[in-house]
């Protein structure tokens, strides 16, 4: 049987899957089962930050793992703590980190810190939770409640209680009261359709709740390591989260989701755990690529590889303005709106038969999430393929 029909077979379909198999990859290249080479501007929905392959992780990997890989955390753990430390000194902020294994966890903890919070400090039980439309959290049923998307609460019910949803960020006041412990946010949407939030809004907002002692958390799973040109698009948006959660991008493709919190007493031994996270594999994995990524950033290679992407994109864009209405986005997180659905599929379709990966996001965005060591060679490689994919359309 072939992969196709082996899949069909044993995996559970909840995914549409593209048919194309990869098996291996170099930085931004990518090569599939019949040899034919791809570039690849979604690095696996932002994950592989450092590219693929990078020699220097799997240097870190395969030392670290050659001796111990995994104990519990009953036990220190060296690579976690300084996984740790880099985080918070590349955050900038007084903060401290739990590590579990993927943004949903990473947010699960995150609303967990919040309802403790909530219960502990004020006269009455805090345990609402704000989020945003058009939000995307996670998959787990307190994530996907905190997810506010209609279509994502069909079935799986009953739910926890206490998610509201907000239309915008200034329709947030309105919804707070004597029951709401915090507010979640994605800087910049990345499901729902690459939407970079207003910085002037976002700062208001955190300000009001500060005021009010109401928490803010930054779900950065997608916008965190980077992506955006800075560490945290909280960086971008010059304002100090309670509670900032990553994954995605941090750990190079070696599962990794991070809560880190400036709420040092709220937890305490024994209110949340995990048996795998922060465990040797996916901490040394960590370290090295905070390590890659902060070199790449402090080098102004990041800054100038940002620059040359969204040039390029911006030239595309304006070749093809019959099918897109905006480019949006902002570091290496990037889309470009498109006036009908039929011809965002056919664009991604022609794009993979052309050589070149992009991504869907929400219903009209065509987004790009290339790796940030993605080389200008690549970048033009890419483009050549999109232009010829979106001119037989
Ligand atoms: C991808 C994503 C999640 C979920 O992460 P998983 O690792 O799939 O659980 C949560 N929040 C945001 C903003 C995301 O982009």
């Amino acid at each position: 049987m072939d992969i196709e029909e082996l899949d069909k077979k044993y995996v559970l379909p909840t995914y549409a899957r593209v048919d194309v198999e990869f098996v291996s990859g170099k930085n931004a290249k990518l090569l599939d089962s019949n040899d034919k080479e791809y570039i690849d501007f979604t690095s696996g929905i932002g994950v592989v930050s450092v590219g693929h392959a990078n020699e220097m992780v799997n240097s870190a990997i395969s030392q670290q793992i050659s001796k111990i890989t995994h104990i519990s955390n009953l036990y220190y753990i060296a690579p976690q703590v300084r996984a740790a430390q880099k985080l918070v000194e590349a955050s900038g902020y007084d903060m401290q980190c739990f590590f579990g294994n993927s943004g949903a966890e990473a947010n699960e903890g995150a609303i967990k810190i919040a309802r403790k919070f909530g219960e502990i400090n004020g006269e009455t039980k805090r345990y609402k939770i704000i989020t945003l439309q058009n939000s995307f959290h996670g998959r787990t049923i307190t994530t996907v409640k905190a997810t506010g998307q209609e279509v994502m609460h069909n079935y799986f019910g009953p739910f926890p209680d206490g998610f509201v949803y907000a239309d915008a960020i200034v329709d947030v006041e309105a919804l707070l009261d004597d029951h709401t412990c915090a507010v979640m946010i994605e800087l910049v949407q990345g499901e729902g359709g690459v939407v970079p939030l207003n910085k002037d809004e976002v700062q208001a907002l955190a300000k009001l709740l500060k005021s009010k002692n109401i928490l803010l958390i930054v779900d950065e799973v997608q916008t965190g390591g980077y992506r955006t040109g800075e560490f945290l698009a909280s960086n971008v948006y010059d304002i100090k989260p309670d509670i900032v959660t990553l994954a995605k991008g941090i750990g190079g493709g070696v599962p990794v989701g991070v809560v880190m919190t400036s709420l040092r007493d709220v937890l305490t031994p024994g209110d949340h755990g995990s048996t795998f996270g922060g465990n040797y594999l996916s901490s040394i994995a960590t370290c090295e690529v905070l390590d890659i990524l902060k070199k790449h950033k402090e080098s102004g290679e990041l800054e100038s590889i940002i620059k040359y992407f969204n040039n390029e994109l911006e030239k595309f864009y304006n070749t093809y303005r019959n099918f897109f209405t905006s480019k949006v986005g902002i570091g290496l997180m990037c889309g470009l709106r498109v006036k009908n659905a039929d011809t965002l599929s056919n664009i991604i379709i022609n794009a993979k038969e052309n050589g070149v990966m992009v991504l869907k996001a929400g219903k009209n965005t065509l987004r790009f999430l290339p790796p940030l060591t993605i080389t200008k060679e690549e970048i033009d490689e890419g483009f050549k393929s999109l232009y010829i994919a979106v001119s037989s359309i």
